[in-house]
């Protein structure tokens, strides 16, 4: 039976776990919150005392963790000197493309595989096994991860090399978090110029301004299908992590001289969101800043 070591047992990372031991894999779990690793444990997950005593025998690393510093502390300090040969790594982390890179690198010479393999979906998607992955890595190295990735999720897609999925990922959120300032802005002006907001919805989800901000995740409640507007901005994204997003995005853009003036824009206004106290509400509340 497959042992898969699991690293970071948070938000993500729980449902993640439970979602390996629904089929069939065996997890050893560590979190250094006693109260993340309780619950893994209650998901059918065994406990490690420490991310070698995880990863020690194990087939495969699974790491879920809050930023890179950590994912580069976890794999130096503890993964790369515990890990048997041929033991394949995935870190589904949302991280920064270039200690993604250097990770990788690192974990190639010590003759291990490892794929950067970040997850688009939040807790729900977690918890069903319904995540997207985007997998960065050799074509080896994304045959040996799909399937422990398709455990926990509906799709997983190749980005390419290593670091690709992290790319993949922030340039995706960076769209996403600048598209939902100009559908915010666009119903507060429409609002302000005399418009119905249903109306101008009716008109716009089928006209050339239509796009998933407004058309699946409508910022302004009772207007859209069912979205996070429509329970006080309460669940869904949190403006804390679409800024953690927009800021690998924009630090990304820099090391690559890639412009984005709108990706700026929009990591400014979720800033301005952050410091009004506002980071736990879902991305859409963006429109209570805009009004
Ligand atoms: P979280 O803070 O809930 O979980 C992270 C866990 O890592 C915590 O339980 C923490 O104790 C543990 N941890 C930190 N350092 C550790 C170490 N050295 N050893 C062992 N455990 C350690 O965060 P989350 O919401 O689960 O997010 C995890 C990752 O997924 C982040 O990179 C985030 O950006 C990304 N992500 C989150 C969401 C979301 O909706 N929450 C969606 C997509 C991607």
């Amino acid at each position: 039976m497959t042992c898969i070591a699991f690293i970071g047992l948070g938000n993500m990372g729980g449902g993640m776990a439970a979602n390996l031991v629904k089929n069939g894999y065996v997890v050893r779990a560590f979190d250094l919150s006693d109260v993340a690793l309780a619950k893994a444990v209650e998901a059918g997950a065994q406990r490690a005392a420490s991310v070698a005593d995880a990863v020690s025998g194990a087939d495969a690393v699974v790491t879920m963790l809050p930023a890179g510093k950590h994912v580069d502390a976890v794999y130096s300090d503890a993964v790369f000197g515990a890990a048997a040969p041929g033991t394949l790594f995935l870190d589904c982390s949302t991280i920064d493309v270039a200690t993604a890179r250097k990770v990788i690198a690192a974990a190639v010479e010590r003759g291990f595989e490892m794929v950067d393999a970040p997850v688009s979906g939040g807790i729900a998607a977690a918890n069903g096994g319904t995540l997207t992955f985007m997998v960065g890595g050799t074509d080896a190295a994304f045959a040996k991860a799909q399937p422990i990735l398709s455990a926990m999720g509906k799709a997983v897609i190749h980005a390419g090399d290593a670091g690709n999925g992290q790319a993949a990922k922030i340039c995706n959120n960076m769209l996403l978090g600048a598209s939902m300032v100009a559908t915010c802005e666009t119903f507060a002006m429409a609002q302000k110029l005399g418009l119905d907001p249903q109306t101008f919805y009716d008109i716009s989800s089928v006209s050339s301004g239509q796009c998933w901000s407004m058309t699946s995740y409508c910022p302004l409640p009772g207007v859209g299908p069912q979205s996070p507007a429509d329970n006080g901005y309460q669940g869904g994204f949190a403006v804390a992590l679409m800024l953690k997003d927009l800021k690998l995005a924009t630090e990304a853009a820099q090391q690559a001289n890639a412009a984005v003036p709108m990706g700026q824009a929009a990591e400014a206004l979720y800033q301005m969101l952050a410091n009004k106290g506002e980071g736990g509400k879902d991305f859409s509340s963006m429109i209570e800043l805009l009004k």
